[in-house]
């Protein structure tokens, strides 16, 4: 990417933080049957490359950038959120990454976004959370939010993840040093305030009418995936099952997996249901909307996104 390129990104950004319309696509909708879908651009959080494969040599991963025309040290690990509508039900899944991380200030627009979607948070009857990192309970632990919502709104989470946030085990996890304490802090954050909302679940949740939730594991222990079924039609929103590198190298472990053995094993399983059904996918760290087909690639994936429809 050239330096006039990267230069331009942050004054669109901060364009969008101050004026009431931006300049950027933040939001995309999809029927899927009788639910509505809207995905949500949270921002764009900037990585090591690193950390996008922690079981194969540099050589390989730098090749993969390569072939993006991406660079080799950093990268720009896109963030979306999704919100569902079936019935009289409104759920949101996920919140983004909220704010006070000094690194990732090109995210945590959710509720700016929602907001300018027309979206009252009043409104919303149910959240799932997919996995308890801070990128994706973030949004709710930021101040007045809560407040915002009502008392009454279901929280689902698995009760795997409740749990492993007791005592959260890093040891096969490869992280800049900065993420696992603030990690801790937004899990811990996020049960204080909304303990009372939580409504754990074992294996799956039926949240909606064709809407439902069901244990991965994987990513984190209580890693979750939500299924949108309604008339024929599917659409799974995977969470971090299944990142942008994974469709060419299902097999790459991410130094953000708890449980990278298994995270390798749910990502190959989700990605073979996928080509298997002609479901639709959708994923928090795909670049937006992120919504598309997979195909089945040699040994590997292909990523089909869906032709935008404006
Ligand atoms: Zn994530």
């Amino acid at each position: 990417m050239s330096e006039t390129t990267r230069n331009v990104q942050p004054v669109i950004a901060n364009l969008g933080k101050e004026s009431a319309g931006e300049l950027v696509p933040s939001r995309y909708a999809v029927r899927v049957g009788d639910v509505d879908v809207v995905l949500i651009s949270d921002g764009m959080l900037p990585l090591p490359t690193s950390t996008m494969s922690t079981n194969v040599n540099e050589a390989d991963r730098n090749d993969w950038f390569d072939s993006r025309f991406l660079q080799r040290d950093m990268f720009d690990w896109a963030l979306n959120i999704a919100l569902v509508r079936s019935g009289d039900r409104l759920i949101l899944i996920d919140s983004g990454v909220g704010d006070g991380f000094e690194y990732f200030t090109r995210a945590g627009r959710s509720v700016m976004r929602l907001e300018s979607a027309g979206i009252d948070l009043a409104a919303i009857t149910d959240i799932v959370i997919t996995h308890m990192h801070m990128d994706h309970v973030g949004g709710l632990n930021v101040d007045g939010v809560k407040a915002r919502l009502r008392p009454d709104v279901r929280i689902h989470v698995s009760a795997a993840e409740v749990e492993f946030w007791k005592a959260p085990d890093f040891s096969k996890t490869v992280m800049p040093e900065t993420v696992p304490p603030a990690l801790r802090k937004a899990a811990a954050k996020f049960v204080q305030l909304y303990g009372e909302n939580i409504v754990p679940f074992h294996q799956t949740v039926q949240v909606a009418t064709g809407v439902s939730a069901r244990v991965t594991g994987g990513h984190t222990p209580g890693h979750s995936v939500v299924d949108i079924a309604s008339n024929g039609e599917k659409l799974t929103f995977v969470g971090d099952a299944i990142f942008e590198v994974g469709f060419d190298n299902p097999e790459w472990q991410n130094g953000f997996e708890h449980e990278p053995e298994v995270a390798v094993d749910v990502r190959i399983a989700l990605l073979n249901e996928a080509a298997d059904t002609g479901a639709l996918l959708a994923a928090a760290h795909i670049a937006f909307p992120s919504i598309g087909h997979i195909a089945k690639n040699g040994t590997g994936f292909r990523f089909v996104p869906v032709p935008w429809d404006y």
